[in-house]
């Protein structure tokens, strides 16, 4: 079945473009991307699609990574995805942990508000892709028209996690690669 048309992908950062560690992303050196992920953003932005970056970062307020240290290695990120024209529109992350009770730790829906209004998109255009259901439900939870959850390495919740209302718009791709298929797939006749 054909994914409903979007113009915009917001992106969780690790399990998504890069291999989840045990033991977190705390240099550049230690941020491997997932074979495929370059590729399948180089596809999705030629493809006339805005990219959006959303990260749970809790490491920050752990005090285990310097918020300045996050962006560095955003930046370092940006730098090796810009050579293959791959690069993300805009960038967001939520540096605080779960005991705080933020907006804009996943499955709140902060970051995914504040990457749409950055990309200035109408919510229903655009889509989430994690590893996670707290993904989905973020991303859900702000209007996007649908989710993408592909297999995870780390802890992914569960399914029952999402509220009944939003289930039928949870998709699953084995691989970030497939998704990307469909996605250009469902935005070809538009084109
Ligand atoms: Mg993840
Ligand atoms: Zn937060």
């Amino acid at each position: 079945m054909r994914l409903p048309v979007v113009e915009a992908v917001l992106l969780d950062r690790d399990g998504v473009v890069n291999e989840n560690r045990v033991d977190h992303v705390k240099q550049w050196s230690e941020f491997n991307f997932l074979p495929g992920s370059q590729s399948s953003l180089r596809r999705l932005r030629s493809a006339g699609l805005k990219l959006g970056l959303v990260t749970n970062q809790a490491v920050v307020e752990r005090k285990i990574v310097e918020q300045s240290q996050v962006e560095m290695i955003h930046s370092k990120m940006q730098a090796a995805l810009a050579l293959r024209s791959a690069e993300f529109h805009t960038i967001h992350y939520c540096p605080h942990k779960p005991e705080s009770r933020c907006s804009c730790r996943k499955p709140e829906p902060g970051l995914a508000h504040a990457a749409i209004k950055a990309l200035s998109v109408d919510p229903n255009k655009t889509c989430i892709i994690g590893d996670t259901y707290a993904d989905a439900i973020m991303g859900l939870s702000a209007g996007c028209s649908y989710a993408i959850v592909i297999p995870s390495t780390r802890a992914p919740g569960s399914y029952d996690d999402v509220p009944p209302k939003f289930q039928d718009k949870v998709k699953h791709y084995s691989t970030l690669a497939k998704a990307t298929d469909s996605i250009i797939e469902s935005i070809k006749i538009f084109r």
